[in-house]
């Protein structure tokens, strides 16, 4: 049995500053695992379902960030139940997570109305940097640089400027 993270009713978007939760629904143990570990460490809260009925319920429970969703799970299409959330004015970003050259998955995906895809096998990082896109995007913020008076902060550079002159920071 996987360790499952359990969502509860009383859970928002924003559990923290910044901090978001995000709903995964894997059915690969190693795979669902490594995602998780590495959303979480990214400092998101994530919630792993293995099963359509158990993400289907924990959609209705929770207002989650973002989905990630594979597409072949054990009891049925992860694309019908993007197909069903849309339908029903479910507007949340999805990530889809489809096998390499299932091109006509992805296609697929984005007509039943996915935000984005990552190709397995895939480097978290790479599931990482575009959930961050996607959040920034569905937040408002198509870029990632924060601006407050004349100090600016690239989030993705991890650049900072004051009236448009580089501050020298030490990386950490
Ligand atoms: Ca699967």
């Amino acid at each position: 049995k996987l360790a499952m993270g359990r969502p509860t009713a009383s859970a928002g978007t924003q559990t923290d500053r910044g901090k978001m939760r995000v709903l995964l629904i894997e059915d690969e143990p190693v795979l669902g695992q490594a995602v998780q570990e590495q959303v979480a460490a990214d400092g998101h809260a994530v919630d792993w379902v293995t099963r359509l009925d158990e993400a289907d319920a924990a959609l209705r429970a929770v207002d989650y960030a973002l989905v990630l969703l594979d597409l072949h799970l054990p009891d049925g299409r992860g694309l019908d139940l993007l197909k069903t959330m849309r339908r029903g004015g479910d507007q949340r970003p999805v990530i889809i997570l489809t096998a390499r050259d299932q091109w006509g998955e992805k296609v697929a995906g984005f007509d039943a109305g996915a935000d984005d895809y990552v190709t397995k096998p895939f480097h978290v990082e790479e599931v990482l940097a575009r959930l961050r896109a996607l959040i920034r995007r569905s937040a408002g913020h198509a870029s990632s640089e924060l601006t407050c008076g004349p100090v600016s902060v690239d989030t993705s550079t991890s650049r900072v400027t004051v009236d448009g002159f580089n501050v020298k920071l030490t990386a950490q």
